[in-house]
């Protein structure tokens, strides 16, 4: 079905789009979490990552590098050689005027309401809404089990339905663009090495989140990495209910020539911080979406106090998993960075997170369990001053305008 305006939708992918702007990931539809109440487990099994290179994700890239819109400032930066190779490998196929007129269509179809980033950023993460090339078509919902359809229908409360544009299309892209071709010779081999490099640390930080969270998951996670531009997007996770487990899709930032170490080592910190905001994704959105109503009193006191758009009305809310997962993203920032996160990223929970933590580290619950305690806990009065005093420092800075 097409999409019709919706103004709680737009707000919605407002927010999201905030959450792409600051660069942590995208809320996809198809985004979420284990359906059951994650319980703790006196001994967690460990968590397996699996990593992989993905021909549909690659796919759906190289669609959005002939088709699509980029924003001018993103194409400004650098590039990997890999997104220069793609580029000119669809150049050299002259693909017809016709096909790209119907291709154009569909893509101008897909929310078209929507901001670039958030159109784009919903696009590629809900690329495992397909299937494998180079038919690219997906069973329907109908044939998966009564517990996976239950857990695909949670995992659709209060996002927004997307609908991809047809695999059929895909299917033809990836044929007459020869993409195979393209993938065996050179993509899939680039993509392997670059998650290898980055191997060690992924593993690290995902058994580090893994242990702080203390939550059980029910589901492999494959992660892969994306070195065809990133369009404003870090990360992404989604579940995909046919296959059985969560993907994790890193979307790496070329360095520009002659970039200082320390840059690099910033980037690559970066990175870390993705997996570990994507893993949250994966280990606790559910949970969140379950208290998260526990917020709503305090957040529209909190909206209407500060005028603030972006928190107000039931899309601040629904919002809810994005700051659980930004929190855990920056949970060891230093402390004179904290107030920047909580106002760039738009991340009203961020500072009362932070001040919760001692108690959580000392409740020995697993962080699922912990939430309600961590909402009910939230206090509009104390964020209201907090937030107050906050917004008027970034103003007087010039850094923010009302209203933001
Ligand atoms: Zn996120």
């Amino acid at each position: 079905m097409a999409l019709s305006p919706n103004p709680i939708r737009k707000s919605l992918l407002a927010s999201v789009a905030a959450a792409i702007c600051v660069g942590s990931c995208v809320l996809a539809a198809e985004d979420h979490a284990a359906p059951k109440d994650a319980k703790p487990a006196a001994t967690l099994p460990p968590l397996t990552l699996q990593f992989e290179a993905d021909e549909r994700h690659y796919t759906l890239i190289a669609w959005l590098h002939w088709i699509g819109d980029r924003d001018p400032q993103e194409l400004a930066g650098a590039r990997f050689p890999e997104e220069e190779m793609l580029e000119k490998h669809l150049a050299a196929r002259e693909l017809p005027e016709e096909m790209r007129k119907r291709h154009r269509q569909a893509y101008e179809s897909f929310l078209p309401e929507c901001d670039l980033y958030v159109k784009n950023g919903l696009l590629i993460s809900a690329s495992m809404g397909y299937g494998q090339p180079p038919a690219f078509d997906a069973p329907p919902l109908s044939s998966l089990e009564p517990s996976e359809q239950a857990r695909c229908e949670l995992s659709l409360a209060g996002l927004p339905p997307v609908e991809l544009p047809p695999a059929k299309l895909m299917a033809e892209f990836y044929e007459r663009a020869t993409l195979h071709d393209l993938w065996e010779r050179h993509m899939k081999q680039a993509h392997v090495q670059a998650l290898e490099h980055y191997r060690v640390r992924a593993e690290t930080i995902a058994q580090e989140t893994y242990a702080f969270l203390k939550v059980p998951i029910d589901a492999p996670v494959s992660l892969c990495v994306n070195l065809l531009g990133n369009f404003g997007i870090l990360g992404n996770t989604i579940y995909s209910p046919w296959e059985r487990r969560y993907l994790i899709k890193l979307h790496f930032t070329a360095m520009r020539p002659g970039a200082e170490k320390s840059e690099v080592d910033y980037f690559e910190a970066n990175y870390v911080r993705v997996v570990r905001h994507e893993l949250c994704h994966a280990l606790l959105n559910d949970s969140v979406r379950k208290q998260q109503h526990l917020l709503a009193k305090s957040l529209a006191e909190m909206g209407q106090a500060l005028q603030l758009d972006w928190m107000q009305g039931a899309h601040a809310t629904e919002t809810a998993p994005e700051w659980v997962a930004d929190c855990m993203g920056y949970l060891d920032l230093e402390v004179p960075l904290h107030e920047n996160v909580a106002c760039y990223n738009r991340n009203p929970l961020y500072l009362h997170f932070v001040e919760k933590l001692p108690a959580f580290r000392a409740s020995g619950k697993s962080f699922a369990e912990f939430l309600p305690e961590l909402f009910a806990s939230f206090d509009a009065k104390k964020e209201i001053a907090r937030w107050k005093d906050l917004l008027a420092k970034k103003k007087d800075a010039g850094e923010v305008r009302a209203g933001e």
